[in-house]
Order: structure tokens, then sequence, then C-alpha cells
């Protein structure tokens, strides 16, 4: 084993997870924040970043974000409101190695950027984002965690074989729209991201004979 080896790491989905979605009151559907008057960290987020990082992870986050594909907000929002959400955590002592973004969307929607309406290896479930932020941040796969809240998260985890954690709130069911599927069973899950940072530091690191 070589003795300085690329450091564990957390790979942070960034919709659900590290933010809340954005609810409409009037019509009861959700959305992404799309702004960065939009941003709202999780409870125990910041608190579960900083027992990640203490504990010598490096941080990346790994987002698909269709909307410019689907014609629904601009490529300029995504990078302003995901700039402010890097700029967020900053603030509070957080540092994010990588920060690994897939516009990509198979079909589009109407008046969607045709520039990224295609099939591609980096929306989740596929792993293209997640080897991305293990290279850009230094991380060592096998000592790795995909942190994230849908089964795109867990699947992407899978095909990347780093090790998958869920938040998952059973009565937050109003986000089952975002989802991408019916929730495929992640190696940990808890209600609160601190509380699953608190688990992931319990668990053995993967005995990868690779
Ligand atoms: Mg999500
Ligand atoms: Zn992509």
């Amino acid at each position: 084993m070589s003795a300085m080896a690329a450091r564990p790491g957390a790979i942070l989905d960034r919709d659900g997870t590290l933010i809340d979605v954005v609810r409409d009151e009037e019509t009861g559907t959700v959305q992404v924040a799309f702004h960065p008057s939009q941003l709202r960290l999780l409870p125990g987020v910041v608190e579960g970043l900083h027992l990640l990082a203490a504990a010598g992870y490096g941080l990346a986050i790994a987002t698909n974000q269709p909307g410019p594909a689907k014609g629904q907000v601009s490529l300029a929002a995504v990078e302003r409101t995901n700039s402010a959400l890097l700029g967020l955590l900053a603030a509070e002592g957080i540092e994010i190695a990588a920060l690994e973004v897939c516009l990509h969307h198979p079909s589009g929607g109407p008046g969607g950027d045709a520039r990224w309406v295609t099939e591609c290896a980096c929306r989740k479930p596929k792993p293209g984002l997640l080897f991305r932020a293990i290279e850009h941040a230094g991380l060592d796969a096998t000592r790795t965690w995909m942190i994230g809240d849908s089964a795109a998260d867990v699947g992407a985890a899978r095909a990347a074989h780093v090790r998958s954690a869920l938040v998952f709130l059973e009565e937050r069911c109003e986000i089952c729209p975002l989802r991408d599927g019916p929730l495929v069973r992640p190696d940990l899950r808890a209600p609160r991201f601190d509380q699953l940072v608190a688990a992931i530091l319990q668990t053995p690191h993967m005995n990868c004979s690779g």
C-alpha cells in the first residue's frame, strides 16, 4: 500500500441532499433551486460536512442539472446558483474540492438548449460525474462514498464502485416527483445528513483487493 494514497472522499448530491427543493405552495409542485436566494441548506449539512472534513475526507459535489436542456432555466442561472452554494459553504469554512455538473438530458424539453440534449456518460445514474469528482478532488475510490437522496445517486455509486449513503425522510414524500425511480437499497441511510455522516465514519473502509 502506498503511504500517501489519495484521501477518502464524499461525493455529494446537491438537490435534496445539501439544499432543499423549492416548493410552490399554490400549485403544490416542487423544483430545484435556480436562484441564489432559493438556497436553503438542509438540517445537519454544515455539521456533517465539518465532521467529514475533520476526518480527512475530500469533498466534491456531483449534480445533474438538466434545466437548460429542458428549457426550464438558463445555464447562467445554474452556474450562479452553484457558485452561490460554494460561497455559502465557504462562509461556513467548508471547502468543496470539485464541482461536477451534468447539463445533459436525453430528450430535452420545449425551448431547451440543443447543445445539452443528448445521451451522455455523466448523467447519474451513470458514473461519469463520480469518476470526474474522484479525479479532480484527489479521492481514493475505495474509501469514497456517494451521499445523495435518490435512486440515481445509488445507481451512480454502484456504477462507479463507491459506496452509497442516502438522506431519506419517509415523510418528505412530496419530493418523490423529482426522484428517478423506485428507491434502491443504499449501503447506509439516515433521516438527516449529519446522522448519515456519523454512520459513514463508523463504517470500516472497503477491503478492496483491486
Ligand atoms: Mg437529489
Ligand atoms: Zn452528462
